[in-house]
């Protein structure tokens, strides 16, 4: 970390004092795609973090404690982070719970409960390593994209990202129909290998669900039950039950009663009055979206803004410059 950054972090931090919530989704010790594995930081990575915002004397709170300060609609007088993971990724249990439990560091895991139950993996995972992999001409029946023999690395890439957002806006029975139809481009034998290679995709069991859930530091919440992205192509009972569902299913697993969800993807294209409306409906005290901002007192509780949790703590100096300005 550049020194400077630093100094001007530890000053704006001292200006106004300001709270914010990071959003992650898996910690390794080891990456072996940075492509396919986008979504995991290194256990380095986060303790360089960790230490660079202990040093600076940042209070790491609890989802409880977020709760309480939101209830009393006071803001904390000291900054304050807290750290959220969302999916449910098995590495939360074997690499993230171990280094927070080092630094006494609570977080809170948003569980996709409905693909932890069916040992399933995230779509944009199968998009991802079909089309870096996949061996066959293959033209997509949704969009006419096509992906051919002769695509380099990076032409790969774009194609997968592509058909990613693509995906991602789809109505819940064609996204279905989309990720059967990229998973037809590799052998069960090829993906039984890929998922083994690339095993940091591969999401907790409910035992482990069950057992990082004991955890005084974790805070479990919901992330739709599978990860449903409510969009306004949604239907209704689809986008309801996708709410509903993890509150049930949470209280039956692990007998908790969850008051905290997090939008899956999470932009503004992600919700809308009605979803929120369910949200409140449903039980939820707090939600979270992936707008990047510091937390202040105005903000809504159930579109609470989150940072992406960038292994470069300075990547937040964007954010924290302009609320000030
Ligand atoms: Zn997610």
């Amino acid at each position: 970390m550049n020194s400077l950054t630093k100094k001007i972090i530890a000053r704006l931090l001292k200006i106004k004092p300001k709270g914010f919530v990071y959003f992650g989704h898996g910690v390794c010790d080891q990456l072996k795609s940075e492509y396919i594995e986008q979504l995991h930081i290194t256990r380095r990575q986060l303790v360089e973090l960790i230490e660079f915002w202990k040093d600076l004397g940042v209070e790491f709170l609890s989802m409880d404690d977020l709760l309480k300060m939101r209830r009393s609609g006071k803001s904390s007088r000291k900054p304050w982070i807290h750290f959220t993971f969302d999916d449910g990724y098995r590495n939360n249990l074997t690499t993230l719970l171990p280094v927070m439990e080092e630094y006494k560091i609570p977080f809170t895991v948003f569980v996709t409960a409905g693909l932890v139950e069916k040992q399933e993996y995230m779509p944009t995972f199968y998009i991802r390593v079909a089309v870096m992999y996949s061996q066959k001409e293959w033209e997509c029946t949704k969009t006419g994209l096509k992906l051919t023999n002769g695509m380099n690395t990076r032409e790969k890439q774009n194609l997968a990202d592509k058909l990613c957002a693509c995906y991602k806006y789809l109505p819940q029975n064609e996204g279905v129909d989309f990720i059967n139809e990229i998973k037809n481009l590799l052998s069960p034998d090829e993906w039984s290998k890929y998922k083994s290679v690339y095993s940091n995709d591969q999401l907790m069991t409910v035992d482990e669900l069950k057992s990082l859930n004991n955890s005084s530091l974790v805070t479990i919440g919901a992330h739709s039950h599978s990860h449903l992205i409510f969009h306004e192509h949604q239907s209704k009972s689809d986008v309801f039950y996708e709410i509903k569902e993890p509150k049930n299913w949470l209280e039956n697993h692990l007998g908790i009663n969850t008051k905290v969800m997090a939008f899956p993807n999470g932009t503004e294209k992600d919700y809308n009055a009605k979803v929120v409306q369910t949200v409140k409906d449903a039980g939820y005290q707090l939600a979270f979206t992936t707008h990047e901002r510091f937390i202040g007192i105005n903000d809504e509780d159930l579109l609470l803004p989150r940072n992406f949790l960038h292994p470069k703590a300075g990547s937040i100096l964007k954010e924290m410059l302009k609320s000030i300005l």
